[in-house]
């Protein structure tokens, strides 16, 4: 077991202790040394020097598509695409004992707690390390600050990619997303086309239709409504903004404003890290 699951696995232990345990991991500089930090380092992408592979965190709202380019990023740099609302979802779906509390928080739009979600990461990277994964891209996680430290006293993160979009499109995003239920394909029906205003450019982002045998069976999920998704995005406002703070006073944020859709965005978001998909210059599709 690595010392990320062991330490992971020991929870209560405050981040501070956690950090002294880490001394043989890669860990950042004390926390004191940089929260003064006025001008942050750009935040480039760089190949791990000791060996392993990628250790990437995703942030952004609910519905911005950080599952959509995790997902693209971790075949690309073939690393495990972590997200932990499919963990959440995963433990509701076994009907085990924690399975109704857990509904009844995800079904309001709420966070799970710190202590249950640490659970439920360590244990995934735990499975993930037996079948001999290394790096990861993280996505929905951190999501509180407190998460945040804790990961930062157990390992060191190379790059938080902080995706962005329009206010007005994430509702309808969140609105708009289908999964179906036999392949678990993610597919988004809604269309979002915003006209030019005096200060914003136009923004289109055609839905991303599934195949047609796909199409009977797309489901919802329980917590894409309007009221739970309002109160996720006040949520994230909340708790998760101040994470962002957290890695840009590091040095460790790249921002990203989605241009459109999927393939004017990949496109970009390529650019920007400076990798090359031969796979997507191949299939346009996205
Ligand atoms: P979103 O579309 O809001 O980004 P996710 O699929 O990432 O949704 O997460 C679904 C739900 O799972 C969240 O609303 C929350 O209840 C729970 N969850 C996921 N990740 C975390 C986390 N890091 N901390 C607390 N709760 C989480």
């Amino acid at each position: 077991m690595s010392v990320v699951s062991r330490l992971l696995r020991a929870r209560p232990i405050t981040s501070n202790t956690l950090r002294t345990l880490s001394s043989s991991y890669s860990t950042s500089p004390p926390l004191s040394s940089r929260e003064n930090d006025v001008t942050p380092p750009s935040p480039s992408f760089k190949h791990p020097t000791d060996g392993r592979n990628v250790q990437w965190v995703f942030l952004g709202c609910p519905g911005v598509g950080k599952g959509t380019y995790a997902s693209r990023l971790s075949k690309l740099l073939n690393v495990p695409h972590i997200a932990t609302g499919d963990l959440v979802r995963d433990e509701l779906n076994t009907k085990g004992p924690l399975s109704e509390q857990l509904s009844e928080i995800v079904n309001q739009g709420k966070l799970v707690s710190d202590n249950l979600i640490i659970d439920l990461l360590s244990k995934r990277l735990e499975a993930g390390e037996a079948k001999g994964e290394s790096g990861f891209i993280l996505d929905g996680f951190p999501r509180t600050i407190r998460q945040a430290e804790i990961l930062e006293g157990v390992t060191n993160i190379d790059l938080v990619i902080n995706l962005k979009l329009r206010e007005e499109a994430l509702l309808a995003k969140c609105l708009g997303r289908r999964t179906c239920s036999q392949c678990g394909g993610n597919y988004n029906v809604a269309c979002i086309d915003i006209k030019a205003d005096n200060e914003r450019p136009a923004m289109y982002m055609p839905p991303l239709l599934p195949p047609s045998h796909c199409a009977s069976k797309l489901i919802t999920r329980a917590d894409d409504t309007e009221e739970v998704v309002k109160e996720r995005l006040r949520i994230y406002n909340e708790k998760s903004r101040p994470v962002e703070e957290f890695y840009r006073k590091r040095g460790k944020l790249l921002e990203f404003d989605l241009p459109g859709g999927i393939p004017e965005s990949w496109t970009k978001l390529l650019q920007l890290l400076n990798l090359d998909d031969h796979e997507d210059t191949r299939s346009a599709a996205a």
